[in-house]
Formats: structure tokens, sequence, C-alpha cells
């Protein structure tokens, strides 16, 4: 490997992590200010956003400790076989980075990947050194999200969650013959054993924090994973479905949906098109309604294509789900429970909750319900006021063109 600076290392190993969606918002428009009027960039690396748990947005230094991996799974621009420039940090130069850049006020925090380098433990212990570092010799209390190795030692994968606030353990993709496919060195059984022991950890230190005040904080933004979408041949409802079973038995915060991006010198295995970056956010809309809405997982994947198991990309799951299920609205805004109520496209957990309260004082009329949501006119065909009852529209045929978003002109080169 040829010697390095920092800003080199720096420049390839955060543009090696953006393809780790797991605390970074995708889809934004390509502009720089590179010999041009203004300031400013969304092409520069490095820097991301992510949410705490108390529904801050923070800035966070995203970097990968390496870009070298002795693993080979297909998917990834750091495999082995990948013909790409390779840096490879310190565990002192990630420390120094973090503190001169929290010092400058450019980040709050740290997300810290890495490939895998010699081995899992070895790499594992790279990682926790960088966490160990800033939070015991520089006292650091800003945001660490870790990725670790599913593979190290379990002790290794809990000392990072005793300097970490959040611990992400990737599944990668959402089915195990994808994983036996496109990433054959990874094992499914032992992604799932590292993340039982996670929730038995986090489970664990909640439990002594409780007990005992003086008990250490461990990872208190929980564990999290990700999932590439469009890179096998997994369809929305085996996604959704994988999703659920994830959250109930890890008790994960979040699971990411990456839609799988085609890399330079890609392997033949994988597609040459990356899916719609739609796909991907109707999988988050689905997440949103098993996470917050109270549908299960089987629910969701109701309003997925039979015959494909594809969710629509033109109206979202929830939409899809209602207009499936026509029978079962519209629903009367001043008798209906709140799990009914959630059902009602338009209206979502904040307005539900402005009904329950106001209808105990008086009856809704339509108006009171407008000055509650976005829009009453997508409402209307879904419930019933003191002074509303839709009457002709019966069926998802004619419904459709009247509550879909107006379809919107594609740009012929887009992607
Ligand atoms: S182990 Fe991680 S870094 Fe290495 S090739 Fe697989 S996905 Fe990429």
């Amino acid at each position: 490997m040829t010697q390095l600076n920092t800003a080199e290392k720096l420049a390839i190993l955060a543009d090696a992590a953006k393809y780790d969606a797991s605390c970074s918002s995708s889809g934004a428009q390509r502009r720089d200010s590179k010999n041009s009027k203004g300031i400013g960039s969304t092409l520069g690396g490095g820097i991301c956003h992510s949410y705490t748990p108390d529904g801050r947005c923070i800035s966070l230094l995203k970097i990968l400790l390496t870009n070298s991996c002795t693993f080979d799974c297909h998917y990834c621009i750091n495999r082995r076989s990948s013909n790409v420039r390779r840096a490879r940090f310190t565990a002192r130069e990630v420390v120094d980075l973090t503190i001169d850049f929290y010092k400058r006020n450019y980040i709050e925090g740290l997300f810290l990947s890495s490939g895998i380098i010699n081995t899992p433990d070895y790499t594992m212990e790279q990682i926790v050194e960088v966490a160990r570092s800033l939070r015991e010799d520089h006292n650091f209390r800003g945001y660490i999200h870790l990725k670790t190795i599913p593979d190290a030692d379990p002790a290794l994968v809990a000392k990072a969650g005793v300097h970490a606030d959040r611990i992400s353990i990737n599944v990668e993709l959402p089915t195990e013959s994808g994983l036996l496919r496109l990433a054959p060195e990874k094992s499914q059984n032992r992604i799932e054993s590292a993340m039982g022991s996670m929730r038995n950890a986090i489970e664990e230190g909640a439990d002594a924090r409780k007990r005992f005040r003086s008990a250490p904080v461990f990872a208190p933004a929980g564990q999290s994973t990700q999932m590439i979408v469009g890179a096998d041949a997994a369809t929305d409802r085996d996604i959704v479905s994988r999703a659920s079973t994830l959250y109930a038995r890890f008790a994960l915060r979040r699971v990411y949906y990456s839609a799988f991006s085609p890399i330079p010198d890609a392997s033949a295995v994988l597609p040459l098109r990356r899916p719609p970056l739609m796909r991907e956010h109707r999988l988050y809309q689905s997440d949103w309604l098993i996470r917050f809405y109270n549908y299960t997982a089987a629910e969701v994947s109701a309003a997925a294509d039979p015959m494909t198991g594809m969710l629509p990309l033109d109206i979202d799951p929830k939409l899809a789900w209602a207009l499936k299920f026509r029978d079962m609205f519209p629903v009367d805004v001043n008798r209906a429970s709140k799990e009914i109520l959630l059902r009602v496209p338009g209206l979502g957990p904040k307005a539900v909750r402005s009904i329950l309260v106001s209808r105990r004082h008086r009856a809704l009329r339509l108006e009171d319900i407008g000055r509650m949501t976005v829009s009453v006119r997508k409402l209307r065909p879904f419930i019933v006021t003191t002074d509303w009852r839709p009457v002709s529209l019966s069926d998802s045929a004619d419904l459709r063109p009247l509550v879909a978003p107006k379809p919107i002109q594609l740009e012929m080169f887009g992607t």
C-alpha cells in the first residue's frame, strides 16, 4: 500500500463508507460549488447526519477504518477482488481526526465501520480501541455508532457496547439463499447469534442500570441493522417479513434499507441496474406502518401484488392496503377505535390523538378533521363525520385515480 497522507486516506475511507445507509440520508441532488458561485457541496464525503434517541439531528464523521477486506462479498466495493485504491487508518488516527473535527465543531459524533483486516477479532479490537480511547483517554461525550463484525469474539463485541451509543450488525441480505449466493463467507446463523448476544447484553445493561445507578451504560441507543434491497431476488414481501422477524427477535431500534447501487467492476452475479429508489422509500413506509401504526407484517404484505410480491411504487403501502380492503371503510371518526382510525389513509398518530381528544367534547364535522390533517380531500372517501358520508365510490377501481398522487413525468435519462 503506498503511503497516503491523512487527507487522502480520509477521501478514500469516507467515500467507501457512503454505501452504508444505516446513518445517512440518500437521494440528495448532486451539487457542488467548485468553479462556480455559491458555497457548500453535497458531494464531499466524510460527514453525514443521523438522529439521536431524543430526536436531535447530529453530524457524524462517517468513515471506515480500512477499505481492505479479506472477504469477497459480491455487492461490496471493498471486497477482496475489487480493484479499488486501498487505505487504512490506525486507531490513533481515527481518534485524532474525531477529536480535531469535534473541536472545530464539524461533527458531534463518529460512525465507524471497517473491512476485515487479518481476522474478525483483530478488526474488532481496532474498532473497540478507537471507541475506548475516545471515551477514556479524551473523555469524549459525543455520539458513537460502531458497526461490529459478527464473526468476532462476542466478548469483543460486548466491549464495543460499553463505549458506543449504538451498535449495528448488518444482516446484509433479506434471505439466507441471497446471503449464500452473494456473501458466501458470511453466515446467517453467525449474524443472528451476534444479534442475539447483543440483545441480551443491552437488556442486561438496562436492567443493571435500573437496580444500580452506578452500573455502566451499555449501548443506550440500542442496535440496528441494514438490508440491501434489489441485489438478489427477494421480494418486498420477503423483506417486510424478515424485518418484522428481526424487530421481534432482536429488539432492534431500526432496520435500514439500502437500495443496491451498482459498483465499479461489479461481479457478474449482480443485477446491472439499481432498483428504483422509490422501492426503498416504500419499504421505509412499510416499516413505519409496523412500528407506529400496529400493522402486522402479513397485513403490509397483503398490500403487495399477489403475483410478484412487490409493493406498488405509485401509491404508499397504507393507501394500497386501504384500497384492497375497501369493505373496512368508511370509518366513523366519532366512534371508531384508535386502531381503526390509524388505518385511514391520511391520518397519522398525531391526527388520531387529536380526534380522540376532541371527540370527547363534541361530535366532529368534516371541517374539524380538515384542521387536524394536511389534506381532507384524500381522506373523504374513507371517513364518516356528522355532516359527511361518501356515497358513490364503492370499489378501489374508481377510487384509486382520485386518491393516488398525480403521475410525474420522469426525466428521459434519469436513473
Ligand atoms: S465483509 Fe463487509 S467490507 Fe468485507 S467485502 Fe463483505 S461487506 Fe464488504
